[in-house]
C-alpha cells in the first residue's frame, strides 16, 4: 500500500510545473540540477506546501533552487570516508556503529549532508549485513547501532526484521537506533503497516527513532497519529532539526517547533548547524553567530523540556557543541570526539561573524 503511494511521487521538473510556475531559466537549470541530485517528493508532503507563498519553508526543503549551482563546500563534511570500516559500516565513536542501510528516502531534502549518495550511488550502502554484524560482535565497546541511510524505514519490513534479528543476540548492544524522516514524508508507511509496529513492539532491545522534523508545518494530524502508534510500541523518539536559512531561522519558529515536539511525546535532541555541503552551503547555511542568536533567543521562549537539545556542529573531528559568545570570542565544547584527546575539550576561537563552520575560524 505505502509502496504504491510512493509511485505517485513527483520526480521530474515537468511534473513539478503542474504545481509551481518556473521561469525558463529555472526550468532549464533545475533539469540540469536534478541530473546530479534527483528530486523526489511524496504527494503527501507536496500537499503541505503553499505554492502561493514564495517563502514557503517546506518548498525550500524539497524543491531545487538556482543556488544549488554553487559548488562551494564539500560532499563529505564529516569525513565519513575515514570512519568507514567496510562498505556501509562506519565506526567513528567507540560506542556507536553506524550502518548505511539504503540510499533511498521517501522524499529528498535539498540540504541533505549525504547528498553525494541519496537517490544516487549505492556504493556506500551496506552490501552484506552479516559482515557488518561480525565486526560489531568483535567490538564489545560498541553498545548501540545507528541504522541510517538514506532512510532505513523505506526498506521492506521483512528486511528490517532481518537486520533486527541479526543484532538481537549481540549481548553488548543495549539499544538500536533508526534515523528516519519517513513519518513526516510518508506517514502511511507507519499508519498502514501493522507488521512494522508489531516488530518494534516485540523486539527485545530498546529501539530509538531519531526523527528529523525541521518545521512546525511538518507536524500534521497524520504525523501525530503515526507518532502515537510508534510510541505505543515502546520505541523512544528523539528529534534532530537542522537549522536552515529561510526555513526555521526565526527564534519563534524554532521555539514553536520544539514545544510542539514535546506536546506529541518527541524529545528534542539536537539542533544541527547546517554543514558546508556542496550545493547546500550557499542556500541553507547560517553563520554560527546568527545561529547562536536564534538558538539562544528561542530558548527564552521554551520550557526546560523544549530546550534539552544541544546546538551541534557535526564536524569531522566529532560532535562539537556551540556554546556561546563572549566579547569577540566564540566558545565550543566537544560532545563526542573521534580522537580521545578531544573528549570533553572546551575551547574558543576568535569570532568571525560570517563564519559558518569551525574550519573558517582561526
Ligand atoms: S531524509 Fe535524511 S537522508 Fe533522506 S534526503 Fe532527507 S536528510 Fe537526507
Amino acid at each position: 500500500m505505502w509502496r504504491k503511494e510512493l509511485k505517485t511521487n513527483i520526480r521530474t521538473i515537468d511534473e513539478l510545473k503542474k504545481y509551481i510556475r518556473l521561469t525558463k531559466l529555472e526550468e532549464n537549470q533545475f533539469k540540469n540540477i536534478v541530473k546530479y541530485h534527483p528530486m523526489n517528493i511524496t504527494k503527501h508532503y507536496l500537499s503541505l506546501i503553499d505554492f502561493e507563498d514564495p517563502d514557503d519553508p517546506l518548498k525550500k526543503m524539497v524543491i531545487p533552487s538556482l543556488e544549488e549551482m554553487n559548488l562551494s563546500g564539500s560532499y563529505d563534511t564529516s569525513d565519513e570516508k575515514s570512519s568507514t570500516i567496510l562498505s556501509g559500516l562506519q565506526h567513528k565513536y567507540p560506542q556507536t556503529a553506524l550502518i548505511l542501510a539504503t540510499n533511498i528516502c521517501a522524499s529528498y531534502c535539498r540540504f541533505c549532508f549525504r547528498k553525494r549518495l541519496v537517490g544516487l550511488s549505492s556504493r556506500e550502502v551496506v552490501k552484506n549485513f552479516e559482515h557488518a554484524t561480525d565486526y560489531i560482535k568483535q567490538h564489545e565497546e560498541i553498545n548501540n547501532v545507528l541504522i541510517t541511510g538514506g532512510d532505513p524505514l523505506m526498506l521492506r519490513t521483512e528486511v528490517i526484521r532481518g537486520f533486527l534479528e541479526e543484532l538481537e543476540n549481540i549481548e553488548h548492544l543495549n539499544f538500536i537506533r533508526f534515523g528516519t524522516k519517513v513519518p513526516v514524508f510518508l506517514p502511511n508507511r507507519i499508519l498502514k503497516d501493522d507488521e512494522l509496529l508489531k516488530l518494534f513492539r516485540n523486539y527485545n532491545k530498546q529501539i530509538y527513532l531519531v526523527m528529523q522534523i525541521d518545521h512546525p508545518k511538518e507536524i500534521t494530524s497524520e504525523l501525530k497519529r503515526a507518532v502515537k502508534k510508534l510510541l505505543r510500541t515502546g520505541v523512544i523518539i528523539n528529534n534532530q532539526t537542522v537549522l536552515l536559512k529561510g526555513v526555521n531561522d526565526k527564534p519563534e519558529i524554532l521555539a514553536n517547533l520544539q514545544s510542539k515536539l514535546i506536546s506529541i511525546g518527541i524529545n528534542p535532541y539536537y539542533v544541527f548547524q547546517c554543514r558546508p555541503v556542496k550545493r547546500v552551503k550557499r542556500s541553507f547555511q547560517l553563520s554560527l553567530f546568527k545561529g547562536l542568536k536564534i538558538v539562544e533567543e528561542a530558548k527564552t521562549m521554551m520550557s526546560g523540556h523544549g530546550k534539552r537539545f544541544k546546538y551541534i556542529m557535526s564536524h569531522k573531528t566529532g560532535k562539537i557543541e556551540i556554546i556561546g559568545i563572549l566579547d569577540d570570542e566564540i566558545y565550543f565544547k566537544y560532545h563526542q570526539a573521534k580522537d580521545p584527546k578531544n573528549y570533553g575539550k572546551f575551547f574558543k576561537r576568535k569570532l568571525i561573524k560570517s563564519a559558518g563552520w569551525l574550519d573558517e575560524l582561526h
